[in-house]
C-alpha cells in the first residue's frame, strides 16, 4: 500500500469507528482504499442517505482529535473467530474462516475502541487521516455476489491537504454535472430498462440522430481511405469461435448457445471471423492485398449487472470494427494508416491531446506467444518504425502485447482530463493460422496473410457516452441532433416561423418550431437546457423584414438576419465539422 492509500485506507477505520457510534449493532465488512478514495461496507438496521453523512463526519472528526494510536495485534485463528463471534460479526467471521484455511496469520488492528480485522499497515494514530469527505452511498453485495445479502457501501476520500480535497471535489461536481447518463435523459438521446435488459441501449429519435451522424462521418473516412464497408449476421455457429479461440478465452463474457437443428449458435462476441470468412470466399493473389474491410459491427458480451454503466459498459455495443488482411511486408504502413484515420476522427472529435502505447512481449519471453521470433521482431518494429516515421511520440510497455500479436493504444484526454483509452491497432499472426488462410504469391506459393485488428473510436456506445460527458451535452453545431429551434414571440408570428422552418429544413438543418402555448422567456430557457446551438426569434419586425433573430446557446446575440444567410453560415460549420458558431463566434 502506498502512503496516500495508507492514510485512505486509516481514514476507512475511523469512519467504521463513527458508524459503529451511531448503530452499536453495526455489522462489519470490507474497507479497502481505491482509486480517488475508499469504502466502507456495513451491515446496519437502517437505510443511509446523504443526510447523515454530516452527522458522521463530525464523529470522524472528534475520533481523529483524540489520537488513538493504531495498535497491531496478531492471534491465532481460533481465538480470532471466538473474538469477532462474541462481537457478533458474522461477516468477519467468515473472513476470518477463509483467511485460517488459507494458513494466514489473523492480524488485528485497534483504534480507540474500534477494533478490525485487518492487515494493515496504517498510520501512526487517528489524527493522519487527511481531509476526508464521505461522497456517496450504494448497495453491495457481500463478497461482489449478488446471492449474499446486500450491505450498505459508504464511499469517502481524504487528501492530505484541504486543498487537494477541494479541488478533487470541485472535480466531481463537474464530472457529476456531465454525467452521461443523467444528461442522455434530459435530452432524451437513449435509454436503458428492465424489461429490455440491463446494458442493453434503446437509441431514441435524438439520439439516433447523433449516431447516425458519427457513423456517416465513419464510413466517409473509411471509404477515402480504401476501406470496404461489409455486414454481417448478429449470430453464427459456436464453432466460428471455438476456431478463433475466443469461446475458450472468453467463456464468461458469451451469451449462453442457442440449439438449432442440431447446430449451435452464439450471439457474436466479436466480428473477426466472420471477416475471415469473406476473405476466404475466394482465392487470393498478393496482389489483392491489402484488402480492408470495415464494419460497424454489433456485438454481445456478457458483462455483470454490477458493473454496467450507462453507455459506457454495456452488453451489446457497436465496435467500429474493421480489419485488414496483408502481405508481411505491408502491415507497418496498414497500421500506420489506421492512425492516420484515427488522428484524423480523434481530432474532428475535438480530441487533439493524444497519448500513443506500444504493447510489446516481455523482455524474457516468459509468456507464451504464437508465431515466430523472427515474427515478432519484425512486427514490433514495423509498429515503431511506423510510428517514428510520422514523429508521433509513444510509450513502450513490454509484456502487455496479446499472445498473439504486439498492439498499440491510443489514449485520448477529454475537456475535464481524464483519459479515456479509444483507439486499438493490433497486430494478428494468429487467426491466419487458425482458420488456415493464405493467399497464392508472385512466385505461386501459398502464404499466410497477416491480419490487422482495429477499432479506431472503440464502440458507438462507448464512444457516444464520451462525447457526451467531454462536450457536457452541448455538441458542436455539426453533432447537435436539434441544430436550431425557432421560437415565435406571439401567436401571430406561428405560420411565420413553420414557413421558415421548412425552409432551413430544406437545407438540410435540423430544425424545430417551439409553438407550445409558453411564454417566450421560458422557451429560451428550454433551448438553453436542451444545449441547442441557435435559438431563432421572430417577432413583428422579424416577419416583416423576412428575417430572424439569432441568439446562440452561449447567451450571445447576433442580430436579426435573413433566413437564408443563416441557413449558408450552419451548413458551412457542419460541412466543415468546426467547433465553432460561425458568424464569427
Ligand atoms: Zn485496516
Ligand atoms: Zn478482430
Amino acid at each position: 500500500m502506498n502512503e496516500l492509500d495508507t492514510m485512505r485506507h486509516s481514514c476507512a477505520h475511523v469512519m467504521a469507528a463513527a458508524v459503529q457510534e451511531m448503530f452499536p449493532d453495526a455489522q462489519f465488512g470490507f474497507g479497502p482504499p481505491i482509486e480517488d478514495g475508499f469504502y466502507y461496507d456495513f451491515e446496519l438496521p437502517r437505510q443511509l442517505s446523504p443526510d447523515d453523512f454530516k452527522e458522521i463526519e463530525q464523529r470522524m472528526r472528534r475520533l481523529a482529535k483524540s489520537a488513538d494510536h493504531f495498535e497491531y495485534k496478531e492471534i491465532d485463528g481460533k481465538s480470532a473467530i471466538e473474538l469477532f463471534t462474541s462481537m457478533n460479526q458474522t461477516y468477519k467471521v467468515e473472513a476470518i474462516n477463509n483467511l485460517v484455511s488459507s494458513g494466514e496469520p489473523i492480524s488485528l488492528y485497534k483504534s480507540g475502541p474500534f477494533l478490525d480485522l485487518c492487515r494493515g499497515p496504517h498510520v501512526g494514530t487517528t489524527k493522519q487521516i487527511g481531509h476526508f469527505k464521505i461522497l456517496s452511498v450504494a448497495g453491495a453485495y457481500w463478497l461482489g455476489d449478488e446471492n449474499n445479502p446486500q450491505l450498505q457501501r459508504l464511499y469517502a476520500t481524504s487528501f492530505p491537504t484541504k486543498d487537494e480535497l477541494t479541488t478533487h471535489l470541485a472535480r466531481l461536481e463537474e464530472a457529476r454535472r456531465r454525467d452521461h447518463r443523467i444528461l442522455a435523459k434530459q435530452l432524451d438521446l437513449f435509454s436503458t430498462n428492465t424489461d429490455v435488459g440491463a446494458g442493453l441501449i434503446l437509441w431514441h429519435p435524438k439520439g439516433g440522430v447523433l449516431r447516425e451522424i458519427i457513423e456517416n462521418y465513419w464510413r466517409e473516412e473509411h471509404r477515402k481511405h480504401n476501406y470496404d464497408i461489409v455486414f454481417t449476421p448478429h449470430i453464427g455457429r459456436k464453432k466460428l469461435w471455438d476456431i478463433s479461440g475466443h469461446t475458450q478465452w472468453y467463456q464468461d463474457g458469451l451469451f449462453p448457445e442457442m440449439e438449432l437443428e442440431n447446430q449451435s449458435f452464439i450471439n457474436k462476441p466479436m466480428n473477426c471471423p466472420f471477416h475471415v470468412q469473406i476473405f476466404d470466399s475466394q482465392t487470393r493473389s498478393y496482389r489483392d492485398l491489402p484488402l480492408r474491410y470495415g464494419e460497424l459491427g454489433t456485438v454481445y458480451r456478457f458483462e455483470r449487472s454490477g458493473v454496467l454503466h450507462g453507455a459506457l459498459r454495456v452488453r451489446g455495443f457497436t465496435q467500429d470494427d474493421a480489419h485488414i488482411f496483408c502481405r508481411h511486408d505491408q502491415f507497418a504502413k496498414e497500421v500506420g494508416g489506421a492512425l492516420d484515420i484515427a488522428y484524423k476522427m480523434l481530432g474532428t472529435f475535438g480530441f487533439t491531446d493524444l497519448k500513443l502505447i506500444v504493447s510489446v512481449r516481455d523482455e524474457n519471453r516468459d509468456k507464451k506467444y504464437v508465431g515466430s521470433d523472427e515474427m515478432w521482431t519484425l512486427a514490433e518494429q514495423g509498429l515503431i518504425d511506423a510510428l517514428t516515421e510520422k514523429n508521433i511520440e509513444y510509450q513502450r510497455v513490454e509484456g502487455e502485447a496479446a499472445f498473439y500479436g504486439p498492439k498499440i493504444d491510443v489514449m485520448v484526454e477529454d475537456a475535464i482530463g481524464r483519459q479515456w483509452q479509444l483507439s486499438t491497432i493490433q497486430v494478428d499472426f494468429n487467426l491466419p493460422e487458425r482458420f488456415d488462410i493464405d493467399y497464392e504469391d508472385s512466385d505461386g506459393s501459398r502464404r499466410r496473410p497477416v491480419m490487422v485488428h482495429r477499432a479506431l473510436l472503440g464502440s458507438i456506445e462507448r464512444f457516444t457516452a464520451i462525447l457526451i460527458e467531454h462536450f457536457a451535452g452541448a455538441f458542436p453545431v455539426w453533432l447537435a441532433p436539434v441544430q436550431a429551434v425557432l421560437i415565435p414571440i406571439a401567436d401571430r408570428h406561428i405560420e411565420y416561423c413553420n414557413e421558415v422552418a421548412l425552409k432551413l429544413a430544406s437545407h438540410g438543418i435540423r430544425i424545430h418550431v417551439d409553438d407550445r402555448g409558453e411564454r417566450m422567456n421560458r422557451k429560451i430557457r428550454d433551448a438553453q437546457k436542451q444545449k441547442v446551438p441557435y435559438m431563432l426569434i421572430a417577432g413583428d419586425r422579424d416577419v416583416e423584414a423576412n428575417n430572424v433573430s439569432v441568439r446562440l446557446r452561449n447567451g450571445e446575440d447576433i442580430g436579426a438576419i435573413t433566413p437564408s444567410v443563416f441557413a449558408q453560415t450552419v451548413q458551412q460549420v457542419s460541412i466543415d465539422r468546426s467547433e465553432s458558431y460561425g458568424f464569427g463566434h
